[in-house]
C-alpha cells in the first residue's frame, strides 16, 4: 500500500511539474506574432504523415536515418508498456495486460527486441558524436550544454532499456521459481538471454525480487523525469515535430511574402486612389505595448510559427551542412540560428517569470546573432529542404534582415548602392531610366 500511494504522489507529482513547463513553453510561442496556417488542412494531415510519422526526411541519410526510425519506434512503442506499469503501481497489480494471451508474449517479446534495438542505436550514436566526431556534431554552436544534453539523453535512454530488460530477466526467473506474484505471462527474447548469464538460485529470490523492483522503479521514474526534462532540452521535437510539421509553410519555399504594409504603401504612392495602410493595431505582449516594427528585432517581432520552429530544433545540424554559406567558411550556420532564438526567447520567458511582465533587458535577437551572419545567407532554402522537421531559419534572417535595413538603415555596402539606385531610377543599376536603351543604340551603331 505504501509503495502504491507513493507512487501515485510520483505520479501527479511528474504530471503537474510537466503541465507547468508545457504551459511556460506555449505561453513563450504566443509571444510571436499572429500568422494564420491552418489552411489546406488535408495537404497538412498528409505531410505530417509522410514527414514527422514516416520520417521522410530522415532516411535521405539512410544511416542515421535507420537509427533514428528504431529509436522512434522504441520510445513509442514501447512505452505502451507504460501503461501497464502505470496500472500495476496504482493498484498493486502486476502484469495487468498477461490476460491477453499470446498478443501478451507478442508484444513483450516485440518490446525487447526493439529496447535492444534502440540500445544498439544510442550506442552507434555515441560513437558517432564522440569518437568518429562527425561534423556536424562538433561544430563551435554545440559547445557546452547542447553536447552534453545530447549525450545526457542518449546514456539515459541506454540507462532506461538496461533497467526494461534487466526488469525482465529477474520477472522470468521468478517466474520460473514460482514465486508468488510473478505470474507465469510474456515472452523475453532478450532478457532471457540475460537470465541465463545471471543464473539466479532459487534461494536468491529475495535478491532477485529486489533487482526487479529497483529496475521497475527506475524504469518509469526514468521515464517520468524523462517526459519533464524533453521540456527544457532540444528533446522537445519528440512532441513538437507533429504539430510543427503540420503548420509548416505550404507556399514554394523560395517564396518570400510580401510586407503587407509596405506593399500598402507602394501601392497607395503608385496609385494615389488607393488610400494608404492603416497603422496595425496595438499589440500588448505580456504586459507591455509591443510596437509595430519592420522586420524583427527581437522574438515579439517574429510569428509564433517561428518561435514554435525554435523550439522543435533537434539540433541535428543538417541545415547546417548543406547551407553553401556554411560550407564555404562564412560564420553563418542556420542550426545556430535556430539555437540563439530558442535562447533569446527562453531569456525573455525567465524574465516574464521573475518579474510578472515583460521589462526590457536592453538587448535582442540581434544581440546572438551577428549581422555577418545575417548578410551571408543566400536565400537558397537548402537549410528548409534538409531539416526533417521543416523548420524554416531563412524567415527568421529575412526578418532580421529587413529590421536592419529598413529601421536600423544598416546594410553591405553593396546593397546601400543598389537600394539607392532603386530608389533614384527605379533599377539596381548606377544608370538613369533615360539611359536604358542605350545599349540598343550601341549595339546600332
Ligand atoms: S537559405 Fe541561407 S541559411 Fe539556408 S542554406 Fe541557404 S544560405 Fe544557408
Ligand atoms: S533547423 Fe532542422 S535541420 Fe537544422 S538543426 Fe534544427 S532540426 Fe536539424
Amino acid at each position: 500500500m505504501i509503495a502504491q500511494v507513493l507512487f501515485a504522489v510520483v505520479l501527479v507529482a511528474a504530471i503537474v511539474l510537466f503541465m507547468r513547463n508545457a504551459r511556460r513553453i506555449a505561453r513563450n510561442i504566443h509571444l510571436g506574432r499572429s500568422e494564420a496556417r491552418n489552411d489546406r488542412k488535408g495537404e497538412r494531415w498528409a505531410l505530417m504523415t509522410r514527414v514527422a510519422l514516416g520520417q521522410s526526411k530522415m532516411v535521405v541519410r539512410p544511416v542515421a536515418g535507420v537509427l533514428h526510425i528504431i529509436v522512434y519506434a522504441g520510445f513509442v512503442i514501447i512505452n505502451i508498456e507504460v501503461l501497464e506499469i502505470l496500472i500495476d503501481g496504482l493498484f498493486g497489480t502486476h502484469r495487468i495486460f498477461s490476460f491477453l494471451g499470446g498478443f501478451y508474449d507478442f508484444l513483450i517479446g516485440s518490446f525487447e527486441w526493439l529496447a535492444l534495438g534502440v540500445w544498439v542505436a544510442c550506442v552507434i550514436f555515441l560513437v558517432r558524436r564522440n569518437v568518429i566526431k562527425l561534423k556536424r556534431f562538433v561544430m563551435k554552436e554545440l559547445d557546452g550544454w547542447p553536447r552534453t544534453d545530447a549525450n545526457l539523453i542518449l546514456f539515459t535512454e541506454i540507462a532506461l532499456m538496461t533497467a526494461f530488460l534487466v526488469m525482465n530477466a529477474a520477472d522470468l526467473t521468478l517466474q520460473q521459481h514460482g514465486v508468488d506474484h510473478y505470474i507465469e505471462a510474456g515472452a523475453y527474447p532478450i532478457s532471457s538471454r540475460i537470465a541465463e548469464l545471471l543464473n539466479f538460485p532459487a534461494q536468491l529470490s529475495g535478491t532477485l525480487i529486489l533487482i526487479e523492483r529497483i529496475c521497475w522503479w527506475f524504469h518509469i521514474i526514468g521515464i517520468l523525469a524523462f517526459l519533464n526534462y524533453l521540456v527544457v532540452s532540444k528533446h522537445l521535437h519528440i512532441l513538437l515535430a507533429f504539430p510543427n510539421v503540420w503548420y509548416s509553410k505550404l507556399q514554394p519555399k523560395t517564396e518570400i511574402p510580401n510586407m503587407p504594409r509596405v506593399t500598402g504603401e507602394v501601392r497607395s504612392m503608385m496609385d494615389p486612389s488607393i488610400p494608404p495602410p492603416e497603422a496595425a493595431a496595438q499589440r500588448t505582449v505580456a504586459g507591455v505595448d509591443v510596437p509595430e516594427r519592420f522586420g524583427a528585432k527581437d522574438v515579439f517581432d517574429l510569428s509564433w510559427k517561428n518561435l514554435m520552429d525554435a523550439y522543435s530544433c533537434t539540433e541535428c545540424g543538417r541545415c547546417t551542412s548543406e547551407c553553401p554559406a556554411n560550407i564555404t567558411g562564412k560564420l553563418l550556420s542556420p542550426r545556430k540560428i535556430m539555437m540563439d532564438t530558442r535562447d533569446r526567447l527562453e531569456e525573455v520567458g525567465k524574465t516574464i517569470d521573475a518579474k510578472g511582465k515583460w521589462e526590457d533587458d536592453g538587448k535582442s535577437l540581434h544581440t546572438r546573432v551577428t549581422d555577418e551572419e545575417l548578410w551571408a545567407c543566400t536565400t537558397c532554402n537548402a537549410c528548409t529542404q534538409a531539416c526533417p522537421v521543416n523548420i524554416d531559419p531563412v524567415d527568421i534572417i529575412v526578418n532580421m534582415r529587413r529590421y536592419l535595413v529598413m529601421e536600423e538603415s544598416r546594410s553591405r555596402p553593396a546593397l546601400t548602392s543598389m537600394f539607392t539606385n532603386v530608389e533614384n531610377n527605379g533599377a539596381p543599376w548606377a544608370f538613369g531610366p533615360d539611359k536604358r536603351m542605350d545599349w540598343a543604340e550601341e549595339l546600332k551603331s
